[in-house]
């Protein structure tokens, strides 16, 4: 059965780790722009980065026969100078052209500062003139109730639709926030910190299987591009029947994804 990872950043992945979810049924990765595990010593290096997920990526991927699309911004953690961020994001509306740009993110907050803040709401308003959905990262640990309630919070200022906004790295005490407001929820699959196959399954079986999906979030720190299809074995050995497995890692995604212009997944 094949599976979408709607979040993963294949830029630090190996060619091995494509070969791996091809096998394992992946058909579709999304990638988010997001830091790169150092700071970018310039705005020119988004350039670049973006120019590696609009073309270079897509190319990769299609190797291993899996579609490749992403999301463009500047992350939170770099989004602390506002100076430096806009220049960023000022090179934005000429990469919207590019026909594997799905919308903006991932974009949130990270230290929950006033000027991640700010360049969260600009980019917001960015999405809302261009008419493109939106991937929100929330913060981790002590910072992600707060972070979690100040997005929310900042979305319905804007009036965004809902329905076209997914908040990511939901866990136990953020994820009934995010649906019961009807934003989508992301779950991510972490081998360390954030949730684990048997968290994730735990809170699709409280808040239920609507307007969620799951994804490993690789990258370049410890992390499992695989983590999406391990915790589909976990669902089946807990007796989910098939068609829910398929609804959370398929259907669902491509629910939430076919809302942007340039999803155009082949029929398979
Ligand atoms: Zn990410």
């Amino acid at each position: 059965m094949g599976y979408i990872e709607p979040h993963a950043h294949m830029v630090s992945r190996t060619t091995d780790d494509y070969k791996a979810m091809a096998m394992a049924g992946c058909e579709i990765i999304c990638e988010p722009a997001f830091w790169a595990g150092f700071d970018r010593s310039s705005p020119q290096g988004f350039y670049d980065y973006f120019r590696q997920l609009t073309e270079y990526e897509p190319a990769r991927s299609a190797k291993f026969g899996i579609d490749h699309y992403c999301w463009l911004c500047i992350n939170p953690k770099e989004a602390e100078d506002p100076g430096f961020a806009r220049e960023v994001m000022a090179m934005i509306p000429d990469f919207l052209t590019a026909p594997t740009v799905l919308g903006i993110g991932e974009i949130g907050l990270n230290k929950n500062t006033k000027n991640e803040l700010a360049i969260f709401e600009e980019h917001v308003a960015l999405a809302q003139k261009y008419d493109l959905p939106i991937l929100i990262h929330t913060p981790h640990l002590e910072d992600k109730l707060k972070g979690t309630k100040l997005i929310i919070d900042s979305l319905k200022n804007a009036g965004v639709d809902r329905g076209r906004v997914i908040i990511d790295h939901v866990e136990e005490h953020t994820a009934g926030l995010v649906l019961d407001e009807g934003f989508w929820a992301g779950m991510t699959l972490y081998p360390e910190s954030k949730c684990t196959p048997a968290r994730a399954i735990d809170m699709l079986e409280t808040f239920g299987m609507e307007n969620v999906w799951m994804n490993s979030a690789c990258d370049w720190g410890i992390s499992d591009p695989l983590a999406v299809p391990k915790c589909l074995q976990e669902m089946k050995r807990r007796q989910h029947n098939k068609a829910t497995i398929e609804k959370v890692s398929y259907a669902n995604p491509m629910a939430f994804l076919g809302q942007s212009k340039n999803f155009r997944p082949v029929e398979s």
